[in-house]
């Protein structure tokens, strides 16, 4: 039984899906105005894996991850670099799919854009107003907090308090200081679309309404996003779905944890902030996926450069067992020895963890002792039946690979059989050796980091230097 912690109701409860064997499921994705950092990354790594296993799991899933391509800081980007703010969100747009692949992230089904969606923004906006939830101003448009029972119930607070807790700008138009923009009137130079209420744009929150309804429905199985957005995203995301189509809006409320750097929270003006492309250079995406996957969706995960290299290290074990996996399918040794080995255990183990609000830190602990014991097994047998190293490779392709995105078959092939490769590769071992006894660690680090860019990994051992070449 799979169970899901619930933000709205504050339990775990048992999934149980609208319309069996379909699971629909929107992720909040990214104001596409600068590359994603390695924040966004966490939530939507956290987001694939959770989706990876509810197919897994054999649901049939519907993923929608909005991009939200018309907002304030697009439109800041436009006039600092003297674009059109189209062609700001749509070469953010190009970035952000290229850095999801990269990061092994599976391609959602549909990825919404606001400024294709005006027309369901705006009969959306029209309905609220329409039912007295909305009320326009001077070519403005506000939702009215006021009118909605339970405004607050999902980040279980009450009006009173949210109005003294939150930064709300001054603003004459609105009756309440919580209302919020459901239209925003042009300003001058700013991109507009025409409505009832003449020229402008829609607000954030109103985005997210209209394209979940218009792809998943009025009421949906799984909504997620980061914390940060359970108030006011999210929170604004109910009041005004569900007084417009009196329904329920989501069933299943997700919310991922924040990430930090080395226990400070990342910000440009600390110069701790770093984009997923950056950090892809460096590391592998399994590495990456590795590190998120340790920790908690939910809790806070303090992300650094030791907890990345201590990732790629764990996953020495897993890529060296799948090289092995390989060369021995290859030698496809159908007279060698049976050995018992309990599958299914490791199986329910795997999936207990899972199944526990995507207990994801448990399912690697679960990766790592399966590993632990084939290669035990392996030890201890030389001569295996390639019927067991088939079996081995089929539940890692299941879970690592197919659940957690941690192991990839093609990368852990042997170097290839290229003299040239070799050569260039042991001339740089050389000149690193070199540097590193002449104390000139920046360079000696600097050719470690480089070859790792381009796919060879050095291996330092009491022998001296090895290398891996791992496909990017
Ligand atoms: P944004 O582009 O800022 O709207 O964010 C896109 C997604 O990333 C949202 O689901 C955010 O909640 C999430 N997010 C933003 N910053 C972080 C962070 N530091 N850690 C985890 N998730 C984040
Ligand atoms: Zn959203």
């Amino acid at each position: 039984m799979l169970s899901i912690y619930n933000t709205i109701t504050r339990k775990k409860e048992e999934f149980k899906p609208i319309n069996l064997p379909q699971v629909n499921m929107y992720v909040c994705g990214p104001t596409v105005y600068d590359y994603f950092h390695i924040g966004n990354a966490r939530s939507f790594i956290m987001s694939d894996i959770i989706r990876r296993y509810l197919e897994y799991k054999g649901f049939n899933v519907k993923f929608v991850m909005n991009l939200t391509d018309v907002d304030d800081k697009i439109i800041k980007k436009s006039i600092e670099e003297n674009k059109d703010s189209s062609a700001v969100a749509d070469h953010f747009t190009k970035a952000f799919l290229e850095d999801i692949q990269k990061l092994k992230i599976k391609k959602a089904d549909i990825y919404p854009k606001a400024t294709a969606h005006m027309h369901e923004i705006i009969d959306l906006i029209q309905k609220l107003i329409d039912k007295g939830f909305a009320y326009s101003v001077d070519g403005n448009v506000f939702y009215d907090v006021s009118k909605f029972d339970n405004y607050g119930k999902l980040s279980g607070k009450n009006i009173e308090e949210l109005i003294s807790g939150a930064r709300i700008e001054i603003n004459e138009e609105k009756k309440n200081p919580l209302d919020f923009s459901l239209w925003k009137k042009a300003k001058e130079g700013e991109p507009y679309w025409e409505s009832p209420w003449g020229k402008g744009r829609p607000g954030w929150h109103i985005e997210c309404s209209a394209m979940s309804c218009a792809h998943l429905g009025e009421t949906f199985d799984i909504h997620a996003g980061g914390n940060d957005l359970i108030f006011p995203h999210h929170e604004n995301e109910i009041a005004q779905s569900e007084a417009a189509n009196g329904k329920k809006f989501v069933n299943y409320w997700i919310h991922f944890g924040f990430l930090n750097i080395n226990n400070e929270k990342m910000s440009k003006s600390l110069g701790n902030f770093f984009t997923a492309r950056e950090i892809l250079k460096l590391f592998s995406a399994e590495a990456i996926r590795l590190a998120f996957a340790q920790t908690h969706y939910a809790g806070p995960l303090n992300f650094s450069d030791e907890l990345l290299a201590s990732a790629e290290k764990g996953l020495e074990k897993l890529n060296n067992l799948a090289e092995k996996l390989d060369k021995e399918i290859k030698k496809n040794n159908t007279s060698g020895n049976v050995r018992a080995f309990d599958f299914n255990k490791f199986k329910n183990d795997f999936e207990s963890a899972m199944d526990d609000d995507f207990n994801s830190p448990q399912a690697c602990a679960v990766i790592f002792d399966f590993a632990r014991e084939v290669n035990r097994a392996i030890a201890e047998n030389e001569n295996l039946n390639v019927k067991f190293y088939l079996d081995v490779k089929e539940f890692l392709e299941k879970t690592a690979v197919g659940v957690l995105g941690i192991l990839d078959f093609a990368k852990s092939q042997p170097p290839p059989d290229d003299s040239l490769t070799e050569d260039l590769t042991n001339l740089l071992i050389k000149l690193r050796t070199d540097a590193k006894k002449e104390k000139n660690f920046a360079l000696s680090d600097k050719i470690r980091d480089e070859l790792k860019s381009i796919g060879i990994i050095l291996q330092d051992g009491k022998d001296g230097t090895t290398f891996k070449v791992i496909k990017k």
